[in-house]
């Protein structure tokens, strides 16, 4: 076994039977057979064994079985049957839906294919990442994964993340040259990179040496990059809520008891209900139903191409009030092109045709673009296609445009061999390369105007003013400002950058992508605040900012200099009254993120950059863009914008939304029905009376109105209004006072009428009234679902077909119903003895009470609602 990190390159390369160049197709293509593919064993799924056995552990299911041990002591086989009957159906559909919702949830989450920059017959292509195979000569550039172990060949600044391996959470700055000793802990191997970890800056090349399981974190068996599917805290709020109201329950089952067994009832009876009434009450879907919430939410995420990473961050988005948004390519389309230039005093107007620059510009303004192109870097074109072209849009822009006017960029490189690379970051804001010209060096550089003057020899200081005149007549165009310098240096380093000579300035048209501006006055209309975010010029960020109505007519954009220039230690709390932030750096981002937090605001963060990354783990919900976006920005956020539409994060915001709004009318509907079953009991015994239900009308109640209808408000579509009200106070009790009070209001009014029912049918045929008690209440919360789905009136128009599956739940429910009247076996079971038609007319009568009642309540809505 070799041992990578302590060998030298020609050793190591020896040693794969590779070379500097990489594998032929047709080795990789063996190799590959050799080795197999380069992917980690799959994630283990939640196993449904595991969830059927989770059904069984649980207080319902205690109490069913204690229920049934009771009755078969009492010598009532047949209920001990049916009760076991109960406790067989309850057990199926708690784990039918459990094990459907986990299902679905685990099929959203398993998305990413990675890819991978590889030298292969001698060309540069990008494939598959798990095709990989030891020996080849894989690529790693700032922002992607390094998708196998390898030793490296060459690194320019190239910077590594290697948290999710080492737990380090600075970069680890890799050098390629370096021998290792043989005991170097893996934090400290700087000439290897791991399969995993993340590219933060710089450029290297690297052999491959081990792939698939027997990479580092192959054998570690850590799960780099995968989804979670933790909880949210919305459902360990649940979870803690439904475990109390287990011993609230237990607590009115054993004064329900009492009472019956002080009002002289049979003790196996009083027991029986006590029991029967504990299950009833008991919210046991409470935790399962939250997670359906979100997996048909996440799910219709998706559709609309928003792809959670991290669910916990989904319940964020519905009290998101502030969107920080990168403006590059994230708010503009990132189709930039070159359309203006100044070189030699000409300010040039650029357009497709290369006679448009006038005569006396022309030298100037060619070797302007000569150098730009050469200070750039793109992958080699695959097809003669101009978009062809992959790497930076600014780079491929420069490029594209010095090829617009004539200039063959290939012809040029290849007389000047590069020597050395500075790559861009956004914190130095300029990237250089350097060029072996008739056996001296010679830099081509561009950046950022500030940063570019810097290194450029220092003339006059009004020619520095008059330069600086020009950057602001661009940038207050709305145009990306670039400058471009060159000149002889004395060796390949960025240290080496100064005394160059300014050749001119480059303005980048980058247009609003369309829709934005129209997203922007949409969130607005939601209470969300968005905020733009770039290392552009304050000019260039305040022309863009006010044509997409992030900045009034008057205000002002806030620049990173500024920010830099406060006391230190300043708490930045201010930061939150700006709009759009100009020449930030990723610092920056990250600060402005926590000044917003710091003012209590829920933040979401839009980006696709390295630079992105940190703030976008800071925010409380992270997104990136799925296509532009580099991977290391994906793997920081929770949820990846496929579409690279900034329109999408308005839909996401919705359906987040849309998930807690249905999370709360199922609590609704379930904690009312429970109460009201209570409340009828708990009322009766009170008063004296007999027991209005039997525990098994009970147990059938659980089963069939508390289940499907409440199932079916996880699937309820948006409220019309959901986009025009302020968000959701994050850390809200589910429980607010005015929920409890409307709760009780409901169970007291489905209580009443079942009660009042019971009455008018009693007491001299208790079997009669039982069973006209039972229907009552049945049929009572079945209608009330409707009160339970929309905030306005259900029956509207747009509103009381909306959800299918709710029709479907209270038809169903109302069969099964009828069926225990109709069919006669479930009759006997059930004790439900023949009823006259009046007292079906009673029946109906009484349990639209609350349905009718709600409706007319919420009438007052009718019109400012859907
Ligand atoms: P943003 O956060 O808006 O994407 P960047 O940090 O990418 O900003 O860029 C900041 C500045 O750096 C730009 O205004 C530009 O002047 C310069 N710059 C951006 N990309 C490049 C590049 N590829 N090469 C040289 N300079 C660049
Ligand atoms: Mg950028």
């Amino acid at each position: 076994m070799t041992i990578w990190h302590a060998t030298e390159v020609a050793d190591a390369l020896a040693a794969l039977q590779t070379t500097p160049d990489g594998l032929s197709e047709d080795e990789a293509a063996r190799r590959l057979k050799q080795y197999g593919l380069n992917q980690l064993a799959p994630p283990k799924k939640a196993s449904a064994f595991g969830i059927l056995v989770a059904q069984l552990n649980s207080v319902i299911a205690y109490l069913l079985v204690a229920a049934a041990v009771i009755s078969f002591a009492f010598g009532d086989r047949l209920e001990a049957g049916a009760i076991a009957a109960v406790l067989a159906i309850n057990t199926l559909i708690g784990f039918v839906t459990e094990l459907r919702a986990r299902r679905a949830m685990e099929a959203l989450v398993d998305l990413d294919v990675p890819h991978a920059s590889v030298i292969r017959d001698g060309r540069l292509v990008v494939i598959d990442a798990r095709d990989l195979v030891p020996g080849d000569v894989i690529e790693l550039e700032t922002g992607r994964l390094v998708p196998a172990d390898a030793r490296l060949l060459t690194a320019a600044e190239l910077g590594i993340d290697e948290a999710p391996l080492t737990g380090e959470s600075l970069p680890v700055e890799k050098a390629a040259e370096t021998m290792l000793a043989a005991d170097t802990p893996l934090a400290d191997r700087a000439n290897m990179a791991y399969k995993g970890t993340t590219v933060v800056s710089g450029l290297g090349r690297a052999a491959v040496t081990a792939t698939g399981p027997r990479t580092e974190v192959g054998r570690i068996g850590v799960l780099v990059g995968a989804v979670k599917l933790e909880p949210t805290p919305l459902e360990r709020r649940l979870d803690a809520l439904g475990r109390r109201l287990v011993w609230l329950t237990l607590g009115v089952a054993a004064i329900v008891a009492v009472l019956g067994i002080a009002h002289g009832l049979p003790i196996g009876a009083v027991i029986e209900t006590a029991i029967a009434l504990a299950i009833a009450a008991v919210p046991e879907a409470l935790p399962i139903v939250a997670t359906i919430a979100l997996a048909v939410g996440v799910g219709r995420m998706a559709r609309r191409h928003a792809l959670v990473r991290r669910l916990p961050a989904v319940e964020s988005l519905g009290s998101t009030t502030v969107v920080c948004t990168d403006k590059t390519r994230t708010l503009t389309s990132g189709e930039m092109t070159v359309v203006r230039v100044w070189a030699g005093g000409h300010d040039v107007r650029l357009d497709a045709a290369a006679a448009s620059v006038p005569e006396g510009a022309r030298e100037s303004v060619r070797a302007l673009l000569e150098a730009a192109a050469m200070a750039s870097r793109v992958q080699p074109k695959t097809t003669d296609d101009a978009r062809a072209w992959r790497g930076d849009p600014v780079d491929i822009a420069m490029i594209a445009a010095a090829e617009r006017q004539g200039i063959d960029r290939a012809a040029l490189v290849a007389g000047r061999r590069e020597v050395g690379l500075l790559p861009f970051s956004s914190t130095r804001k300029l990237m250089a390369s350097f060029r072996d010209v008739g056996g001296s060096v010679v830099a081509y550089a561009k950046g950022a105007p500030r940063a570019i003057l810097d290194a450029c020899r220092h003339g006059d200081q009004s020619s520095a003013q008059d330069l600086e005149a020009v950057n602001e007549t661009f940038a207050a165009d709305g145009l990306r400002v670039l400058a471009v310098a060159t000149g002889r240096v004395a060796q390949p380093a960025g240290e080496a950058l100064a005394g160059l000579t300014f050749a001119g300035f480059v303005g980048l048209a980058d247009p609003p992508a369309p829709g934005v501006k129209e997203t922007i006055q949409r969130l607005r209309e939601a209470g969300l605040r968005t905020v733009m975010l770039t290392g552009d010029q304050r000019l260039t960020a305040e022309a863009i900012g006010r044509s997409l109505g992030v900045l009034g007519a008057g205000d002002r954009a806030i620049d990173g200099r500024e920010i830099d220039a406060r006391p230190p230690g300043a708490p930045g709390g201010d930061l939150a009254a700006y709009a759009a932030f100009s020449r930030i750096t990723p610092e920056h981002k990250l600060a402005i993120v926590r000044a917003f937090q710091s003012r209590g605001e829920i933040v979401a963060m839009l980006g696709d950059g390295v630079n992105d990354a940190a703030a976008l783990r800071q925010a409380d919900v992270g997104v990136a863009m799925g296509r532009r976006g580099t991977d290391v920005a994906k793997q920081a956020a929770a949820i990846v914008l496929q579409d690279d539409r900034f329109e999408t994060i308005a839909a996401a915001v919705e359906e987040g939304r849309v998930i807690f709004d249905n999370i709360r009318k199922f609590v609704f509907y379930l904690f009312s029905c429970n109460v009201a079953e209570v409340l009828v009991v708990l009322g009766s015994s009170v008063a004296g009376l007999p027991l209005p239900l039997l525990p098994l009308q009970l147990l059938w109640l659980n089963l069939v109105t508390d289940t499907f209808p409440a199932l079916a408000l996880a699937m309820e579509p948006a409220e019309g209004d959901v986009m025009r009200r302020p968000p959701r106070q994050p850390g809200e009790a589910v429980l607010s006072r005015a929920f409890i009070t409307t709760v009780l209001f409901y169970g007291s009014l489905i209580t009443a009428s079942s009660l009042a029912a019971f009455i008018w049918a009693g007491p001299a045929d208790v079997e009669r009234a039982r069973t006209v008690a039972f229907m009552t209440l049945a049929i009572a919360q079945t209608l009330h679902l409707g009160n339970a789905r929309s905030r306005g009136p259900v029956l509207s128009p747009r509103r009381a077909f909306a959800n299918r599956y709710a029709l479907g739940a209270v038809a169903v429910s109302l069969g099964l119903q009828l069926a225990t009247a109709a069919v006669a076996p479930l009759a006997a079971i059930l004790h439900v003895a023949p009823l006259a038609w009046t007292d079906w007319l009673v029946i109906v009568g009484l349990a639209s009470v609350p349905a009718v009642v709600g409706q007319i309540k919420k009438g007052s809505y009718l019109f400012s609602t859907d």
